[in-house]
């Protein structure tokens, strides 16, 4: 096992009715910020619920809703403009990872006077977290299991063609409402979206070199088996509460730092993914169930040993040689995928071969040029995959 430190700050407070919670969460007399998306919190009732709450303190309330999928810098700003003017002092996301990224967002970027007119500066830092001394303090309501963002300090923002990853020390959310109920109103689609981008950012921190960690690896694989017996039932059953509490602590427990503790980290499917994201507008999850499969056809090689243990734990393969057992991990977990719905070919969304030329352009403008755990995914490895994809 490598060294590494555990910190994760964030309260949860899970099951059906903890909104009831939120006036004991939310500091009293604040002046609190509510951030929101497009509008599905209105239409069903969650913002109405959040807001009566809130009122039941001693506090002012302002709102900011518009924050789009993949959350963009230019609308993130006038958020931290009103932040820095009203002397905002919490802010409540209520909605998706978009949601919750964006507000990560603001709250870095409002909190430091020294950043007033440099916002852009904080997109351009990868993986190092960005040099800041505080943020606004957050707490969120999740409407959208699939990111984790909801439990880490992770976010990525969109500007242009750019989508970055922005981190920091200060950006776990103070507490995070995870109610199942408030999920049920999402679209198959989105569903399906979040059992994948969930299955991947496990597969990003499991199917990598192995360094004997076995507690990571065995929580790994009960994240992915039980995505997998509820992935179909939550996606058919939408108001099947045990289903879909199974798929928000999945989303949630997968990306909070506890499984990639002291594991090398892969991540090149998301960065890949992210390009993909920019330059088409494609979602996030259908990105990465496309390059996830070709990825693991162009590097069955060195990742040849874990793909063994995840075909054997993870399906129960255990008939036919090494190439056999990880050609049939592969074909289940792409079946997998469709039965949900999802495509794993770029030509069924009808992008088509000039995206190559373009994703490469765009992973060498953000030094995306040796991705992986051991570096080894260069600008050629990157395009063998996009061409695969195709
Ligand atoms: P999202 O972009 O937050 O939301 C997708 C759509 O779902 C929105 O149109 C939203 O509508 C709708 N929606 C949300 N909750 C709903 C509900 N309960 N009922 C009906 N519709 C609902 O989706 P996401 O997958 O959670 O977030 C994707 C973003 O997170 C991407 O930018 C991705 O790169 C990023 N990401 C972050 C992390 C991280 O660690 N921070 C990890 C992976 C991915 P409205 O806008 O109308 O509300
Ligand atoms: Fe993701």
């Amino acid at each position: 096992m490598l060294n590494f430190n555990f910190y994760n700050p964030t309260k949860i407070v899970f099951g059906e009715g903890r909104l009831k919670k939120l006036n004991n969460l939310v500091p009293q007399n604040a002046k609190v910020l509510i951030t929101y998306g497009g509008g599905s919190v209105k239409r069903f009732g969650v913002l109405d619920q959040v807001k009566d709450e809130l009122s039941k303190g001693s506090r002012e309330v302002l709102e900011f809703g518009g924050i789009p999928a993949n959350p963009r810098f230019d609308i993130l700003l006038d958020a931290i403009k009103i932040v820095r003017e009203q002397k905002v002092d919490f802010i409540l996301a209520v909605g998706g990872g978009s949601v919750i990224d964006g507000t990560k967002f603001i709250a870095v970027a409002a909190v430091a006077d020294e950043y007033e007119g440099r916002e852009r500066e904080l997109m351009n830092f990868g993986f190092t977290p960005v040099p800041v001394d505080g943020a606004i303090p957050f707490g969120t309501v999740l409407t959208l299991p699939a990111t984790g963002s909801e439990m880490n300090n992770g976010a990525v923002i969109s500007d242009g063609e750019d989508k970055l990853p922005v981190f920091s020390d200060h950006t776990f959310p103070k507490f995070s409402i995870l109610d199942p109920v408030l999920t049920y109103t999402l679209p198959p689609t989105q569903v399906a979206n979040g059992v994948v981008d969930t299955f991947i950012h496990t597969i990003e921190q499991y199917v990598t070199f192995p360094v004997g960690a076995g507690f990571q690896d065995r929580t790994a694989e009960g994240i992915l088996q039980t995505l997998i017996e509820v992935g179909k039932t939550t996606m058919d059953e939408p108001e099947n509460y045990n289903a879909r509490a199974n798929l928000v602590w999945c989303s949630t427990m997968a990306l909070n730092g506890l499984i990639g503790a002291g594991v090398p980290q892969d991540w090149a499917t998301h960065m890949i993914g992210h390009e993909i994201t920019a330059l088409t507008g494609l979602d996030h999850a259908k990105t990465l169930a496309v390059i996830q499969i070709a990825n693991w056809k162009i590097r069955r090689t060195p990742k040849k040993k874990k793909l063994l243990q995840y075909a054997e734990r993870v399906w129960g393969i255990r008939e036919g040689d090494d190439d056999a057992r990880i050609d049939l991990a592969i074909e289940k977990t792409e079946n997998f995928f469709n039965s949900l719905g999802m495509a794993t070919r770029l030509s069924d969304y009808d992008i088509g071969a000039d995206i190559v030329d373009k994703v490469v352009a765009a992973l060498e403008k953000h030094g995306m040029t040796q991705l992986s755990e051991h570096g080894d995914v260069t600008l050629d490895v990157s395009r063998k995959m996009l061409e695969e994809a195709l």
